[in-house]
């Protein structure tokens, strides 16, 4: 099948959820635009990222059918490529409900800046009621890398899958440390923030973090199951 390149990198981009404990149930899904077309690779509803096949990665058009009827995608596909037609920088997304995301969603904002990654996200994230893209499209700023859906999960977005996953994992990281951090633990000054997002852009920190998810998901994956290494 034709766009086989960008197939595989979906199947490993589910599987490197599943392996990072983002994939325990059945819902999430992951993105990949074809160039150039109005179609897109992304997982069946009825499978989790744990048991992820390559028959399993599915081509929409830009309607959210598939060639195959036989295909089902999620109900709330349609916000993949609703992105797709509004931001032609995004070629690849990641919507998971891990459970430190869902957490720190619940909250309804974006996370503090308790750490040097969470500056990824400060100003650059939308805040959506749900996964609409009638919901979404207001709220979401030329730029923004992330979507907070309160009482739902989060959906990060990225030139390439290597951002969308590797912002998904940092997501999932600067959650964690929101939701846990006390309520009072000071947030990183403004001008500190942005002495670390220029050296976190020197350090190429996204494409080396998705090169480590890689090698987890292969890790991870036993020839026909992927077992998380990071207890959700
Ligand atoms: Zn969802």
């Amino acid at each position: 099948m034709a766009y086989e390149e960008e197939r595989e990198l979906a199947l490993t981009a589910c599987r490197a959820m599943a392996a990072q404990g983002l994939g325990t149930g059945i819902g999430g899904h992951v993105s990949i635009r074809i160039p150039g077309k109005e179609l897109y690779w992304t997982n069946r509803l009825s499978k989790t990222f744990e048991e992820m096949q390559l028959d399993d990665i599915v081509l929409l058009d830009f309607e959210g059918r598939s060639a195959d009827p036989e295909v089902i995608v999620s109900p709330g596909i349609d916000f993949h490529h609703g992105i797709y037609k509004l931001r032609p920088d995004v070629n690849a997304i990641v919507h998971t409900h891990g459970f430190w995301i869902t957490a720190q969603a619940a909250l309804g904002r974006e996370p503090r800046v308790l750490h040097n990654m969470a500056t990824y996200f400060k100003g650059r994230t939308a805040i959506a009621p749900d996964d609409e893209i009638a919901s979404i499209a207001p709220s979401l700023k030329d730029g923004d890398v992330a979507i907070i859906i309160p009482w739902h999960g989060s959906i990060t977005l990225g030139k390439d899958i290597a951002e969308a996953a590797a912002l998904h994992h940092t997501l999932d990281y600067v959650a964690r440390l929101d939701v846990t951090a006390p309520a009072d633990a000071p947030e990183m000054p403004e001008e500190h923030a942005e002495a670390v997002r220029v050296l976190l852009a020197k350090a190429d920190y996204l494409n080396l973090t998705w090169g480590l998810l890689q090698r987890k998901a292969a890790r991870a994956f036993d020839g026909t199951f992927t077992t998380p290494l990071v207890a959700p």
